[in-house]
């Protein structure tokens, strides 16, 4: 097979906008697929066509594949003529020596002014392939189904469609930061937002020199893993443990992760403006922790004017840690580490915390020379994907 045939599907809803989510989604295909013996890649009424070198592994071509958002599903597929009898000889020369319990052709006419129907294509083309064979015809059931797309200038057959990673393409979404801790949850954020198209700016806090360096590692490790996905990321690292250091002295225990908490969002704030990001996200859900709470996380809200979006609010945490597994950050969050987080932090927080009572007791911290010295003191990493050492 020479080529690959990629299908969107969300895409078609977008009206106007379509032109420009197509340029995107194909942009994204020849990031993802550098450096792999890729001829072309090209746009062709409602698909997209990769046509592959002969040194392209499919195995690899499929990986990498597999999760570039905007695509529905791929197929791997060849290139052939209208004429009925030569496309039914070289799917018979692909398919090689395999012998299928039962098949079914489905066609589809990219446009309808070509000269046959999709049902009359299926006819001839599986009566072909059956007097060829003698596989049993199956409709409902096949153990194989043979596609076939006409296009105006010849037609695609492909075997099997392999499920693509869905969402929007990378770069449709616009800007968020993610608040992005060491843990199950805001790994698997941050994701979510990517598949919808977002280009998500990560930012982790940490208590170095305080704690070890493992939770920067850690976020590192998830931050590479995270590019596969949308390709090119920036991970801002934020020294955190001078500030806690300071909320301590100055904060009753109970009201102590919240003030963190704000402080994070006006710190992620400031980050996010600057690198042009319209929202903040975080990996909260409702009464997965004593701290997050309803009335919580709308304490923690009102320390921004910044929407911020908590992608995995209503989820358990069965169902986010089984999506961690399928896009593989799990393994990399439960390493044990020293989170900021479990430094100075109450045995008791409170579960019902007044933005007001809040904003009372920050009045004795020097709030924003606390959050301008962080963000002085921020470092930046980028990562891309394929890295270019590969
Ligand atoms: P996670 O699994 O994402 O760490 P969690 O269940 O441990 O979440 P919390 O520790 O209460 O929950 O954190 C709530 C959210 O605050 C996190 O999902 C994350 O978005 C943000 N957050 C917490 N700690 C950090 C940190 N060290 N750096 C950046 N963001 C953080
Ligand atoms: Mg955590």
């Amino acid at each position: 097979m020479t080529s690959v045939v990629v299908h969107y599907k969300e895409l078609a809803l977008k009206g106007r906008n379509r032109p420009w989510f197509i340029q995107l989604l194909v942009r994204n295909l020849r990031i993802a697929l550098a450096r792999l013996d890729v001829l072309a890649i090209r746009a062709i009424m409602g698909r997209i066509e990769i046509e592959l070198g002969p040194d392209a592994s499919w195995e690899e071509v499929r990986v990498r594949l597999a999760r570039v958002f905007g695509v529905a599903n791929f197929s791997s597929a060849s290139r052939s003529t209208h004429d009925f009898a030569t496309l039914a000889s070289a799917i018979l020369g692909d398919l090689g020596s395999i012998a299928p319990e039962s098949f079914r052709v489905s066609a589809t006419r990219a446009d309808k002014r070509l000269p046959f129907t999709s049902p009359q294509v299926e006819r001839e083309v599986g009566g072909l392939i059956k007097q060829a064979t003698g596989w049993r015809v199956d409709l409902d059931n096949a153990a194989l189904t043979i596609h076939i797309e006409m296009l105006p200038d010849g037609a695609f057959y492909l075997f099997g469609k392999q499920p693509g990673a869905g969402g929007l393409p990378t770069g449709t979404g616009g800007r968020v930061a993610c608040l992005l801790s060491g843990g199950i949850d805001s790994p698997v954020a941050a994701y979510r937002m990517m598949r919808r198209g977002c280009s998500v700016l990560l930012v982790h806090f940490h208590a170095y020199p305080i704690l070890s360096r493992a939770s920067q590692e850690k976020v590192r490790e998830i931050a590479t893993l995270l590019t596969t996905y949308q390709l090119r990321s920036r991970l801002l690292l934020v020294p955190f443990g001078d500030l806690q250091q300071r909320v301590v002295l100055a904060i009753r225990p109970d009201l102590r992760v919240v003030v963190y908490r704000r402080l994070m969002l006006r710190i992620a704030e400031r980050l996010a403006r600057a690198g042009r990001a319209r929202a903040l996200v975080t990996g909260e859900v409702i009464g997965q922790v004593a701290s997050q709470t309803l009335e919580n996380m709308t304490a923690i809200s009102a320390a921004t004017d910044m929407e911020v979006l908590r992608p995995l609010v209503g989820m358990d945490k069965d169902e986010i840690s089984a999506e961690a597994q399928r896009i593989g950050t799990f393994p990399i969050s439960i390493i044990p580490d020293q989170d900021c987080c479990t430094l100075f932090t109450p045995r008791h927080p409170a579960t019902r915390a007044r933005p007001d009572e809040v904003a009372q007791a920050e009045q004795a911290l020097p709030i924003s020379e606390m959050v301008a010295s962080a963000v002085a003191a921020v470092s930046a990493e980028d990562f891309r994907f394929p890295a270019t050492n590969e």
